[in-house]
Formats: C-alpha cells, sequence, structure tokens
C-alpha cells in the first residue's frame, strides 16, 4: 500500500479524488470485503454484502446518539446481508435492540431492503422521502402482477414490442421478494433536520437516481453521506421509470449541482469508497451526461423518427449491445430515454406525441463532432 499524506495536508491534482477509503479500496482490489471502520468517536460503518451483484455492498453509516444508533441505510433483503448487518452491529458492541431508526437514501433494494427487517427486531422507526414513499405505496409497486404488467406497458411506450418487452421484464415469481419492501414510518423533506439526538444531519432531496432520493449532511463533522448520489468510480443509472417517466436527467443535473458546492470535507457514498474532492467529482459526472447527450444527438439526426428502445442498440456501452438481456437492457433503454428527454427539454430533438413517440432532432446549428461516449 502507498503512504498516505499526513491528515490535513493532501494534495491532489485539479480533477482529481483524493481516496479516504483506503481500506475499502484495497479490499476492491484484492475483490474481498472491506472491514467495519470506526470512523469517529461514534460514527461506523458497516459494509453489507449484495449477493450476486457488482457493486458487492452497502456501506451501512451507524450514529451512536447516546439514546440508541442511527442508522443510515441496511442492505439488500439475504440472509447473507442480514447476518453480515447483525455481526457488524456486534462488532461495534451494539444489537439490533439499540437501533432507534434508521434513514433510508433511498428506495431500492440495496438500500431499504432490511429495513423491515431491522424494524421488527428493533422497534425503531424508518424514514424515506415522501416521493420515494409515495413510489413504494403504488399499487403496482405492492404486487407482483401490477410490476409486471405496467413494466412491460411502460417499456412498449418506449417502443419495445410485446414481445420484447415481455422477454426482458421476467416472471411475477421473480419479482415477488420486491413487492414487501417496509412503507416508513416517517418521511424526511428537503433541508430537515434528522432525528439523531446529539448530531446535526440534515436530509437534502437529491431526486434523479430515484424521485425521492436524500443525501444527509453532517454539519458538524462537515461530512456528506451522498447515497447512491455521488459515487468515486462508477455514475448511478438515472433512468425513466414508472414513478418519474419524464425529468429524471434534468433532475439529477440540478441535484448535482445543489450538492456541488456544499462545504463538506468528506464524502461518504453508499458504495465504493470514501474520497475527498466533491466538486470535481460533480463535475467529471456532468460531463459523463453531457458527452452522452451530444452521442444520442447525433444518433438522431442519423436515424430520425427512433424510438428509445431502436435508439439504446445504437449507443456505445460498455460490452456488445447483443449480451445485454433482461434487467440490463431495460436501464439501458430507459437510461437512454431520461437522456432524450433531455434533449427534448432542451429543445434539440422533438417526439411525435403518439401512444409510442419516436424522436427526431430539431434544426440547430453544426455543433461539431460528438464528444467520446464514456460508459
Ligand atoms: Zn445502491
Amino acid at each position: 500500500m502507498a503512504a498516505q499524506p499526513p491528515a490535513g495536508h493532501a494534495r491532489r491534482a485539479p480533477g482529481e479524488l483524493t481516496i479516504t477509503g483506503t481500506l475499502q479500496r484495497e479490499a476492491w482490489l484484492q475483490r474481498v470485503m472491506p472491514p467495519v471502520e470506526q470512523l469517529d468517536a461514534d460514527l461506523w460503518s458497516i459494509p453489507v454484502p449484495i449477493p450476486d451483484n457488482p457493486l458487492r455492498y452497502v456501506s451501512v453509516y451507524a450514529f451512536a446518539t447516546g439514546a440508541g444508533l442511527v442508522l443510515i441505510d441496511t442492505g439488500w433483503d439475504s440472509e447473507e446481508s442480514w447476518q453480515a448487518l447483525v455481526g457488524g452491529l456486534a462488532s461495534i458492541g451494539a444489537g439490533l435492540t439499540d437501533v432507534r431508526g434508521v434513514l433510508v437514501t433511498h428506495m431500492h433494494f440495496d438500500h431499504i431492503g432490511l429495513a423491515g427487517r431491522v424494524r421488527q427486531a428493533s422497534g425503531g422507526w424508518v424514514a424515506l422521502h415522501p416521493a420515494d414513499a409515495a413510489a413504494l405505496a403504488r399499487p403496482d409497486y405492492r404486487s407482483a402482477e401490477g410490476t409486471v404488467a405496467r413494466e412491460k406497458e411502460f417499456l412498449q411506450a418506449l417502443g419495445a414490442s410485446a414481445e420484447e418487452a415481455a422477454a426482458v421484464v421476467g416472471t411475477a415469481e421473480q419479482w415477488a421478494r420486491f413487492t414487501g419492501v417496509a412503507l416508513p414510518d416517517r418521511t424526511l423533506e428537503d433541508g430537515e433536520l434528522a432525528d439523531v439526538p446529539g448530531w446535526k444531519i440534515r436530509a437534502l432531496h437529491t431526486p434523479g437516481h430515484t424521485p425521492g432520493h436524500l443525501c444527509f449532511v453532517d454539519e458538524r463533522s462537515r461530512r456528506l453521506f451522498s447515497g447512491d448520489h455521488v459515487l468515486p468510480r462508477i455514475t448511478p443509472n438515472i433512468s425513466v421509470q414508472r414513478a418519474d417517466p419524464v425529468g429524471p436527467l434534468d433532475d439529477y443535473l440540478r441535484s448535482l449541482a445543489k450538492v456541488r458546492d456544499l462545504d463538506v470535507d468528506e464524502v461518504l457514498p453508499a458504495h465504493e469508497w470514501r474520497f475527498k474532492g466533491l466538486a470535481e467529482r460533480v463535475d467529471a459526472i456532468a460531463a459523463h451526461h453531457e458527452h452522452r447527450l451530444a452521442e444520442l444527438l447525433a444518433v438522431i439526426r442519423r436515424q430520425p423518427g427512433t424510438t428509445p428502445w431502436q435508439l439504446a442498440g445504437h449507443l456505445t456501452w460498455s460490452r456488445p449491445w447483443e449480451q445485454y438481456g433482461g434487467q440490463m437492457r431495460v436501464f439501458a433503454v430507459t437510461e437512454t430515454a431520461a437522456h432524450v428527454h433531455q434533449l427534448e427539454r432542451r429543445g434539440l430533438v422533438t417526439g411525435s406525441g403518439s401512444g409510442t413517440p419516436t424522436y427526431t432532432a430539431t434544426a440547430q446549428p453544426d455543433l461539431g463532432p460528438p464528444a467520446q461516449a464514456i460508459v
């Protein structure tokens, strides 16, 4: 391991991040789980594995409050994940009955999955932003058959045939486990102080990855708990979804700008590793989406009158397009649709407006060759 510069003397070149979660990064390279880490006198990070997923783990953060623990996120709902969470709490001298509440960054299963089980074992509360709470409460999110039916309709509206939609959505049995996710006891609005006694943890609504994504700022120690909004290595999936079919990329770019200049010293994301250099990372992620928008606009100019389903196959992806099946293809198409809507919002393309809209570039001055795609 390379020697780290002494604390407070870290230097980085413009545009570079300083990795502060060096043990997390080292574990990543060795393909093992990182350790539970004590980050402050009363703050820990507990890695909870996500089985068979390239993200590998969620970092659950635990705050000691003097009146029990408050967690940020819980992990994927599996027995392996549960054992890791319970074992992690035990390793810091705590148990589930010490948990007084859970702040959930967003509605995805790797973050909220175990919240119901934690609530049952602890009697604590679960808090989520109202927009994600409303999405989770929709009847089609509470029923596997409803999810499959609505998801097929949704993909057909993006240009899939009935057969193509059925092939990638999967079966009600596959969706069943995702429909029983805990609904929150409490909601947290933008700017609200969370119920973490002795701390000053402020919720920041950062929609984009989901409609109700929350980041949390610890105003005492100047830490940003960024959830999936800002990650050090990968960019979060920004997709149109049934709960937010139009503007997620516009929301996301605004949410990036909202956190860019926060007065924080360190970023503690839900995946990968802790780092310094928030503004640099925000700029890099925003630039990625601008490159992607330019690439997509060039494709739409060459192929006017195309659906997002078709357009996705013409973009550059990290693997050959034919290998994108199932949920990976859904993400590729819904992410493409999010970018199409952003081009439309900027007046660069227009939709045909019918049940399955197709998109055509508007007459614009030549902007030059598209920037190279970053995937
Ligand atoms: Zn996640």
